[in-house]
């Protein structure tokens, strides 16, 4: 097949598919499919989400924003992830696409739908779990573009599926795929799939765990001889789950980031290894510390290795990612002190993470606590020269320490905390200072992304002050 970029004006021609939502996915896929030639009616409740697409030219004049009144006729709906078809309660637009017989999908099916429509071999990787995903999928197709093979990524952690293009038969699809994409397949088989973790999430939407656990599963779906799936070592009922995909005969890839070598892929401190021996030394992999990212990098290399990746390029390719942001992502240097952003950590389990991966450090934390506060985190305490609190609850978390004896100083705003914690750390001799707030960031920011592009662009303006050296 020749290499081409977009799917073919005609694809979805004499198809009708109704939108439901108009934010990050259904934007993309009302649009997508409008040009691929379908008859697409879509629509949100709110006006922002319709005034935008109203004011996009349909190449085929086949996109009309209205109301449903009942869905007969139509292929499909493509509901936005959020809106429920289930629990807690059925939506009334997914109530008529019961009553029409009409199946709801998500928009990674339909992107499956159009490739192989468009006559294209393209290969997908489909990545869940309760954590890890983003940084999976990035590292996915950080390796297989490393390898030189076409690759798109997207899904979940954007952009979303239908924005991706056509590939080449060569080419890998990765995808980061939330339980609420996986409960609307139909057609979609991942040649890889991988589920990393599991705790329990977005209970209200599944019911309970084990409704929880039979969404991330259809992951799997489709799968077949000569695909593979990747199962983290540490998902509860892990037998039982490996017992249902032996049934398929799917290649089955047991994957760990600590020390397990009964494991397929396994991490010792410094490498990762499988039955053979070492596959690649982790020492340079700078941007993927501790366990849990060493879990990622090890499903990551089990995926791309199925997919052709040469074993000697998966060394270089580690060594090279670059974190996504907000993700223990260094952001600057100043006269030997790292600044690291884990914004993105809003609560004590994922900034327990962070902190285990440095010895001595100033740690800025604070924003709207969750329950529970950072009382779980007391063990790691012992890291922590100094802490700057920040946002709604600094009180609450300087109460916590001052009770473990750590230092800690309440700075109310991001803006002082940076130059402050610079000087901490020269004066305690701290090589690193981490923003991980184990809080959420309403109070002060619209959201984490707002919190650590602020946090990076106060140590880039500290560094030029200073006239240390920046690393964007
Ligand atoms: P997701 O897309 O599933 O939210 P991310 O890759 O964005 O996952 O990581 C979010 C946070 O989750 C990280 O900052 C880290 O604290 C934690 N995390 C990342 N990978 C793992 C993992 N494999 N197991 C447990 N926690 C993880």
């Amino acid at each position: 097949m020749p290499a081409k970029t977009s799917f073919p004006a005609d694809l979805f021609a004499g198809h009708r598919f109704a939108v439901l939502g108009l934010g990050r996915n259904g934007t993309p896929a009302a649009k997508a499919l409008a040009s691929m030639g379908a008859t697409v009616q879509a629509w949100d409740d709110g006006e922002a989400g319709r005034k935008a697409l109203e004011s996009w030219k349909s190449p085929s004049g086949k996109l009309t924003v209205a109301p449903f009144e009942n869905l007969d006729g139509f292929d499909a709906l493509v509901m936005s992830p959020g809106i429920p078809h289930i629990l807690p309660s059925v939506h009334p637009v997914a109530a008529m696409a019961k009553a029409a017989g009409v199946p709801i999908l998500s928009d990674a099916d339909l992107l499956f739908q159009a490739v192989r429509k468009s006559g294209s071999k393209a290969r997908f990787a489909g990545i869940t779990g309760t954590n890890g995903k983003s940084t999976t999928t990035a590292l996915l197709a950080h390796l297989l573009r490393h390898a030189g093979l076409p690759v798109a990524e997207g899904g979940n952690l954007g952009p979303a599926s239908l924005s991706l293009p056509l590939l080449p038969d060569n080419g890998v699809y990765v995808l980061e795929m939330s339980s609420y994409m996986l409960e609307r397949l139909e057609q979609m088989h991942f040649n890889v799939a991988c589920l990393l973790n599991l705790t329990p999430d977005h209970l209200d939407r599944h019911g309970d765990m084990a409704g929880y656990v039979t969404a991330k599963l259809h992951v799997f779906d489709h799968q077949h001889a000569g695909d593979l799936a990747v199962l983290g070592e540490t998902l509860p009922d892990y037998e039982t789950i490996r017992r249902r995909l032996a049934v398929t005969r799917t290649t089955i890839a047991c994957v760990s980031g600590a020390d397990m070598p009964q494991c397929d892929l396994y991490c010792t401190p410094d490498a990762l290894c499988d039955h053979d021996g070492v596959i690649a030394d982790l020492r340079a992999a700078h941007d993927l510390p501790g366990t849990h990212n060493r879990e990622n990098a090890a499903a990551a290399t089990a995926m791309a290795l199925h997919l052709g990746m040469p074993w000697a390029a998966v060394e270089p390719a580690l060594a090279s990612f670059a974190a996504l942001d907000h993700r223990q992502k260094t952001v600057g240097s100043i006269d030997g002190v790292r600044f690291i952003n884990d914004s993105k950590a809003t609560n004590a389990d994922a900034t327990a993470r962070a902190l285990a991966c440095h010895d001595r450090m100033v740690w800025i934390a604070g924003g709207t606590a969750k329950a529970g506060g950072i009382e779980e985190l007391a063990p790691l305490f012992n890291r922590v020269a100094m802490a700057l609190l920040i946002g709604r609850d600094a009180p609450a978390l300087a109460a916590t320490l001052a009770r473990h004896g750590i230092p800690q100083r309440i700075v109310e705003t991001l803006d002082r905390a940076v130059p402050e914690a610079l000087d901490r750390a020269r004066e305690l001799g701290a090589d690193v200072v981490m923003l991980s707030p184990a809080c959420a960031s309403f109070d002060q920011f619209s959201g984490f992304e707002a919190r650590g592009a602020r946090f990076a662009a106060l140590v880039h303006e500290l560094a030029a002050s200073r006239d240390g050296t920046a690393r964007a």
